[in-house]
């Protein structure tokens, strides 16, 4: 069992099927590597589990991509040797090192999309989340093995060909949290 990362959530359905944002999401030159979690801006966000904060970074960046707004992204292990990237944060509570507790908030959701900045020659998928009004989220990721992150790999999208080493499909991990059934 684990604890849904983000109380205050439109929703504890985790998106799937191809919807937006759901995991692999073709969004035509590019898959999704997570799952998006809608939630106004600042909602807090709590760890699932317990596990260890191993790595913190830039997750978007207006220096990357024009309509982005800077945010952040969180690796922890978990006791079960996963590793969940936590993403597109305002702030991040944690430092690398922590052993950060089942619930324990490690930061708040962050703003991803710059709305004014969004045009017809945007990717179609950042259009409809300008149309849906969803600007802010919290992206999640589950690996089998420590990620690493290269070219091919940029704002929670995989451009290369095959997929991510080690990426799974985060969707039983989350339904775990609402449901309580064992999947990992
Ligand atoms: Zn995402």
């Amino acid at each position: 069992m684990t604890t849904w990362p983000v109380p205050g959530s439109e929703s504890e359905e985790v998106p799937g099927g191809g919807k937006p944002g759901s995991f692999w999401e073709d969004r035509g030159d590019r898959f999704h590597c997570g799952v998006d979690i809608y939630a106004p801006a600042m909602s807090e966000v709590l760890a699932c589990e317990t596990a260890e904060v191993i790595d913190l970074g830039i997750a978007t960046s207006p220096e990357e991509v024009s309509y982005w707004d800077t945010t952040r992204y969180v690796l922890v292990k978990t006791r079960s040797n996963l590793y969940c990237r936590y993403a597109e944060f305002a702030d991040v509570l944690v430092h690398i090192g922590d052993r950060v507790l089942e619930g324990q908030v490690i930061g708040h959701v962050g703003t991803v999309i710059r709305p004014h900045l969004v045009d017809g020659c945007s990717p179609l998928y950042i259009q409809r989340l300008k149309l849906d009004g969803h600007l802010s989220m919290l992206h999640f990721e589950v690996y089998r093995l420590r990620p690493g992150y290269m070219r091919a790999y940029s704002g929670g999208n995989w451009f290369g060909s095959g997929r991510p080493e080690g990426l799974l499909d985060p969707g039983p991990y989350l339904r775990n949290a609402v449901h309580g059934i064992e999947n990992y």
